[in-house]
Formats: C-alpha cells, sequence, structure tokens
C-alpha cells in the first residue's frame, strides 16, 4: 500500500502542471516590482497623508521620544489605518508577535463592535466598525501557554503585546477575499519582563547605537560634520536557506513531519557529490513557487533580491536587500510563513530544519550584519585605504574584541538540538568562533601593530579602486573588472565579506533574533571599553592625537590576535590550533547552555540592560526545556515508526522467504543466505529498541533539568544513531516494494 502510494505521489508530480498566478497589472500590461513593493504596507508615508499635519507630527514626536503615545493621536492612527486596511479588505486586526518559539504568534479580533443605545423605546444595538487608539496601542492576550522559562506562574497569566511603532504595520490575504491587519508588536508580561525575542532586539539595538555614536564623536575631530550622527543602526540581511520537496511523499514520512528531518534513510548513489545542483537552474516548479513568493513578499514590502539553488539537491536560497535588523528580523519570520503557505499551494514542502537528510548538506541562516548611521553611511565600509580610515578600524577592532571576549555567547546564541547535527560537522561552519578577515585587512592589522608601512600583496595591482582593486582578466574585449578586498571563505563561522560581516553559524530554523541580540549586546559593550580606553589614553587633553589612537588600536589588535582565522576552519589542524590558542570548541548545545550563565556574559548583558538577571535565567531554562522536549519527541518519534513501520516490514520480508524457502528445500540457498543476512539487524534493531523504551523512562524520572540537557546523549541520542544504522542496512535490503516510507533518492529528485 504504501509502495502504491510512493509511486503515485511520483507520478502525481511529474503530471502537475505548474500553477501559473498573474503579475499585478497597469493599464493591461504588467506592473513594475518598484510600482506595488510595499502595496500591503501601511507606511509612515501613508499615514502622513492620511493624518492632519499636527496630528502626524505629534505622533512623529511621541514616537521618537519614546514617550507614552496621547489618547487624540493613538485614536486618530488607529482609525486612519482602520480605513486604509478595511478598504483592503481587512475584518480582522492582530497583534503580531514572537514568542521565545521560534516562530510568530497572532491573535485575531474583528473590528466589529456593538452599540447599545437605551432610550424610551427600549435597547437598540447598532452595528459598528470600531478600532480605538488604545487597541492599537496594547493587547493582552493570555501568556500562560507561551514559553516564560518559569519566570511566571500560570495563575499571573497576564501579557501585553505592545506595538513596535519602528516596524509599519500591513495587510496579508485571509480566506474568501478577507485580510488581515497587523501590527508587529512585542510581547513582554505584567512585570514588563521581555516574553518574546523583539524586546531584547530593540535593547541591543539602542544599546549599540548609544555606545558607538560616544566614539564616532570621540574620534571624529569637532569640526567634523559626521559628529552631527544622531542614531546608528545595525544592518541585517538574511541568506536564507530551505529544502522543497513533493508535499505527498512528505506526506508519507512520519518522522518528516512530526520532527522535521527525516530519522532514517540512505544516500543515494549520486547526491551532491557533483554539486551539479548549485547555481544550476532552478526546476520549474520551485521557480513558479518561489516566484509566487516573491509577488507575495514584494506587496508586504520585504525586499526579496536573490534566489538559487543551493548545494543540495532540493535545497534553495533566498535572500533580501538588507535593512534596520528589527525589520529584518520581521522580513524574514515573514518570508518564511509566506514559503510555507505559498508551497503548499503548489504542493510542495518547505524544510527548514538545518538537517533534514544525513550525508546532505544542511541549511543555515547567513546573517550579514554591518553598522550604520542614520544619514546610511556603512561603518564597516574600509574604503580604499582602510589603513587611514580611523573609523572604519576602531568598528572592526571592536567588533574582533566583541568575538574574542563574548565567543562563548555567540556559540550559545545558535545552539539547538536541530543546528547540532550542522555545527562542526564537516561542512557548515565550525562550533569553534573565529573571525576571517582576510589578506588585505590582515596586513593593515599586521602593519599598525607592527608600526611599519602597509605592503601591497597583489604586486600586479598597483592602483587601488573604489570597492577594490582591478584584475585584468587578459581579454581586450572585456573591460578591467574590480576585485573586493577580501577574498571569500565558506568555511569561517564569522566572516568580514567586503563591507560587513556575515554570521554564518545561525540555524535556518531559528528566529536571527537572538543571536543577532548577542551579537550586539557583545559589540555594544567592546566599543565602551574602546571608548573607556581611549578616554583614559586621551587624559587631560582636549584631544585625542593620532598617537593615542594608535596606542588603543595596537592593543587590541594585539589582544584579539587569536580570534582571527583566515585558514580551513574545517580541518583537524584547526581544531588543535584552537584549542593551543585558548579558543573554546564548544561541539554540541549541552556544552554551550551554561555560556549564558557565565558571569562574563551575564553581567554584560545585565550591564548594558539586554536581559535583566530573571530574564537570562528564563531564557536559559526555555533553552534547556525546548533541547529535552526535540531529543525526547525524536526519541519517541523513532521508537514508534521502528515499531509499527520498520520491523513489521522486515517480519513480512522474512516470511516471503521463509515461505520460498520451505517450497523450494534445497534449491533456496539464495534465500536462505537473505535470510541470514536480515537476522541478526532485525535482532538487534528489536534489542535496541527495548533499551530504548528503558531508557525513554529512566530519562523521564531525572529531575533536574541540566542533569536531563546532559544525559541526552547517553539515554536517547547515540542509540537512536546505532538503530539508524540497522534501518538503513535494512533499506538495502528489503525490497522496494515493501518499504514503508520514501526514500532520500525519491524525496531528493522529485
Ligand atoms: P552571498 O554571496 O554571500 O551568498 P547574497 O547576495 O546571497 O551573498 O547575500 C548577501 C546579503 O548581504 C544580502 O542580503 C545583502 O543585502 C546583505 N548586505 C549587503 N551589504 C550589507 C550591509 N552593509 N549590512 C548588512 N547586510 C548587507
Ligand atoms: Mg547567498
Amino acid at each position: 500500500m504504501e509502495y502504491q502510494a510512493r509511486i503515485n505521489s511520483i507520478k502525481n508530480s511529474y503530471n502537475r502542471p505548474v500553477r501559473e498566478v498573474q503579475i499585478p497589472q497597469k493599464n493591461g500590461g504588467p506592473m513594475y516590482t518598484s510600482e506595488f513593493f510595499g502595496s500591503d504596507v501601511f507606511s509612515f508615508k501613508t499615514l502622513e497623508k492620511r493624518l492632519p499635519k499636527p496630528i502626524y507630527q505629534c505622533f512623529i514626536k511621541q514616537m521618537r521620544g519614546r514617550k507614552v503615545m496621547d489618547k487624540n493621536t493613538s485614536d486618530s492612527v488607529a482609525h486612519a489605518v482602520r480605513i486604509w486596511a478595511m478598504d483592503r479588505g481587512a475584518t480582522h486586526f492582530t497583534h503580531w508577535f514572537q514568542p521565545q518559539t521560534g516562530s510568530t504568534a497572532e491573535k485575531h479580533d474583528s473590528f466589529l463592535t456593538l452599540k447599545s443605545n437605551f432610550s424610551s423605546q427600549g435597547h437598540e444595538i447598532t452595528p459598528i466598525d470600531a478600532f480605538s487608539g488604545s487597541q492599537l496601542l496594547q493587547a493582552e492576550p493570555d501568556a500562560s501557554s507561551f514559553p516564560s522559562g518559569g519566570m511566571r506562574t500560570t495563575f499571573e497569566a497576564r501579557g501585553y503585546t505592545v506595538w513596535d511603532t519602528t516596524s509599519p504595520m500591513f495587510v496579508r490575504a485571509g480566506p474568501h477575499g478577507t485580510s488581515v491587519l497587523y501590527i508587529p508588536s512585542i510581547f513582554i508580561s505584567y512585570n514588563g519582563d521581555a516574553l518574546d525575542e523583539k524586546t531584547v532586539l530593540l535593547r541591543s539595538s539602542e544599546a549599540i547605537s548609544k555606545a558607538a555614536i560616544e566614539l564616532l564623536e570621540l574620534i571624529n575631530s569637532p569640526t567634523d560634520e559626521k559628529s552631527a550622527v544622531s542614531h546608528i543602526y545595525t544592518t541585517l540581511g538574511i541568506e536564507q536557506e530551505f529544502f522543497l520537496i513533493d508535499r505527498e511523499l512528505y506526506g508519507l514520512r512520519r518522522d518528516l513531519k512530526i520532527t522535521g528531518r527525516t530519522l532514517f534513510g540512505c544516500l543515494p548513489p549520486k547526491h551532491q557529490q557533483l554539486e551539479d545542483h548549485y547555481f544550476g537552474k532552478m526546476p520549474t516548479h520551485v521557480l513558479s513557487a518561489i516566484s509566487e513568493v516573491e509577488l507575495e513578499l514584494i506587496k508586504l514590502g520585504v525586499p526579496v533580491k536573490t534566489r538559487h539553488n543551493e548545494v543540495a539537491p532540493a535545497q534553495f536560497e533566498m535572500a533580501p536587500i538588507f535593512e534596520n535588523s528589527s525589520i529584518a528580523v520581521d522580513h524574514n519570520l515573514l518570508t518564511m510563513e509566506v514559503l510555507h503557505k505559498v508551497a503548499h499551494r503548489h504542493k510542495l514542502k518547505v524544510l527548514f530544519h538545518e538537517k533534514p537528510f544525513k550525508g546532505i548538506n544542511g541549511s543555515g541562516k547567513h546573517c550579514n550584519w554591518s553598522l550604520s548611521t542614520d544619514y546610511g553611511e556603512n561603518l564597516l565600509d574600509p574604503t580604499n585605504s582602510p589603513e587611514k580610515n580611523d573609523r572604519f578600524l576602531f568598528f572592526l577592532v571592536a567588533i574582533l574584541n566583541a568575538v574574542h571576549v563574548h565567543a562563548g555567547l555567540l556559540r550559545l546564541g545558535v545552539a539547538s538540538a536541530s543546528n547540532d547535527h550542522r555545527l562542526g560537522a564537516n561542512e557548515a561552519p565550525p562550533a569553534i568562533i573565529s573571525i576571517f578577515l582576510g589578506k588585505h585587512l590582515t596586513e593593515v592589522l599586521d602593519s599598525i601593530e607592527e608600526d611599519r608601512t602597509i605592503q601591497y600583496f597583489l604586486p600586479h595591482v598597483e592602483r587601488i579602486k573604489v570597492g577594490g582593486t582591478a584584475i585584468d582578466v587578459k581579454i581586450s574585449s572585456l573591460p578591467e573588472i574590480l576585485r573586493d578586498l577580501t577574498d571569500r571563505n565558506r568555511t569561517s563561522p564569522f566572516a568580514f565579506t567586503g563591507n560587513k560581516f556575515e554570521f554564518r553559524a545561525v540555524g535556518s530554523k531559528q528566529s536571527s533574533s537572538f543571536p543577532i541580540t548577542l551579537l550586539n549586546a557583545a559589540v555594544a559593550s567592546s566599543i565602551q571599553e574602546i571608548v573607556e580606553a581611549l578616554k583614559k589614553q586621551k587624559g587631560n587633553n582636549d584631544l585625542l592625537t593620532d598617537e593615542d589612537k594608535l596606542t588603543v588600536l595596537r592593543h587590541y589588535i594585539k589582544k584579539t590576535k587569536p580570534i582571527r582565522f583566515d585558514g580551513d576552519n574545517y580541518s583537524n589542524e584547526w581544531v588543535k590550533e584552537a584549542k593551543v590558542r585558548g579558543l573554546l570548541n564548544l561541539k554540541n548545545s549541552p556544552a554551550a547552555f551554561s555560556q549564558l550563565l557565565e558571569p562574563i556574559h551575564a553581567n554584560m548583558l545585565m550591564k548594558n540592560g539586554i536581559f535583566s538577571e530573571s530574564e537570562i535565567r528564563s531564557r536559559h531554562n526555555i533553552l534547556l526545556e525546548k533541547y529535552v522536549k526535540d531529543l525526547l519527541i525524536e526519541a519517541e518519534t523513532f521508537e514508534n515508526i521502528v515499531n509499527t513501520q520498520i520491523l513489521p516490514v522486515a517480519f513480512e520480508f522474512r516470511k516471503s522467504l521463509a515461505e520460498v524457502i520451505n517450497l523450494l528445500g534445497s534449491m533456496s540457498a539464495p534465500e536462505s543466505r537473505a535470510l541470514e543476512k536480515t537476522t541478526p539487524i532485525v535482532e538487534k534493531l528489536q534489542k535496541l529498541m527495548d533499551t530504548l523504551k528503558e531508557n525513554i523512562e529512566k530519562f523521564l524520572k531525572i529531575e533536574n533539568l541540566t542533569e536531563q540537557v546532559a544525559s541526552t546523549k547517553i539515554y536517547l541520542t547515540s542509540i537512536i544513531e546505532t538503530a539508524r544504522t540497522e534501518v538503513d542496512k535494512l533499506e538495502e535490503i528489503v525490497p522496494d516494494k515493501l518499504w514503508p516510507m520514501p526514500k532520500y533518492s525519491e524525496l531528493l529528485f522529485t
């Protein structure tokens, strides 16, 4: 039966017509992308058009000044946005927020209100549509079912969602031509503790802005107009990797459905070794689905830009143009949601798990990160001569220092049961956090450290051009091209890529919010440290001299040297070398979790006002709980599938062999051999399942969460790994017709 279902799904998939979606039209022709970009977003511009001028100015002032919005202003904004949204079919509104589950949450309320009129004739009820300022500003969902890490007990269930005015509202299509108004929000408890991912990200953005402005003011001469910068943003461009597979086949894999990854499966003879999928032509169904995703995202104001095949078969990537971090995080979460939804319409299933297939490349969420002034100037732009660019050098050194001091914290920020399959496996960034700078910047830092002139190591290129150095391609008809100041290093977890850093260790499934919050916090703290060092160096003088600046730079260049590594991060030599350098190698999540409580990190987070002590404890608890739950679910799913799907199939196979042996008697040598082969595998598997069952029971009896985390390997994961190899052996012996689930070759190549 399963076999027939598999064959039918494969046939269906090949015969399925491609779903066509029309690009928005104007005057009978296609609209340009820029013309419908953000058409579902209630932008500040739209708001300005719809509000009386003084009220709009009041709104902007109150928003910037972080003041409580007065009733008149908030009511006016609420009215304007309701009319705008209802004209687009909105019947409901929702405060859209990011609990610590990795995804988003929403509760819909309709605009419908009943107005009662009491008169001498009796009681009359009139239906009206209404939306007040206070409804816009905050809502009070029951918070008791969201993770809080024990910060509050269930009877103190109050939580508040509060409109994050920095992120614009938008409408999203619902069923039957209706739509819903989305109000991006933060989520806090009755006591004001952060229960979500966004509050802490916004706090960390403020911390970095404050510190960075202080540094800029200190190193710029007073006549420098750049000292007028009033806000620094962290910018973020998130490359999202994912798999897209046939939905019907997916439906036949219980492991994928429950755990997000395949718990069994043999590698097909051809998978990714030819590297022929990377940047190849996208399959038509996939391109059709991704194009529809893009159409929706463009309307939602998500600036999607890049799409391409990734290294593994059926693996793809989408990336937007970078934005202010908190908006970029919102937009990444929206991208994931829209991908999920639209894939469904195309009979595809998107997999965001970091490692859905053993032996095949996993997926990450590469976070391209930089700092920008409110004038849009990139503070990590090395310009033509980074060696003379104080501003660039100080920010660079601050980041080196942040990563050096808080590498353990950054490692913690990407720790999860699912990302463990990727980090440290021989493909993705390793668990050792280090920084790649490239030859040119390394030489810049070395020359400062050694107090000598800089050497240009590319002898053929004397001329440095904007954006890099010139390369002569030696074909006269082609123009000279520009070489970036840094080459690429795909193995580094934290790489400088021209004018930004790329934090590659982040998992594809997780929200970028937490890792970026930790990065922002570490950099903010490091900038402050450098500011203090500069002030000390300056002493009572009015201005910093060049020598003062060099002294401080040199100190930090030397101090942070161990964190710089340009070689192959996957090699064994690096593991040894990193140990000599004293770098942490936190191979898995249980080893990484406690970093959050380490005083060096925890104190930094508290001092900068990013987390309170109880918030740190609660985060830590939530991470541990999630880890344990994920692995328990995997173990129970594994046991269930082996006992109810795999072993029965093995028995059936053995029965059919036994019947033939009975029938053929002495002529049944080949069948006997096949039977002999399965016997030890089945016996071993049966025993392993008995042990797994016992282990799960024992595991559940462990009361202390930290102890549970530490015991996952001996009780759960190592046994699953061993048992999996036995199942995979069976997959290669049992006839295709009997095998109870779609195989890797079918999942990856259909
Ligand atoms: P790659 O070649 O590394 O795969 P992509 O083009 O896929 O690069 O993605 C690079 C990402 O980096 C894009 O999202 C881009 O907008 C982003 N990016 C570029 N400049 C900056 C910057 N200054 N700050 C943050 N992100 C940036
Ligand atoms: Mg890319």
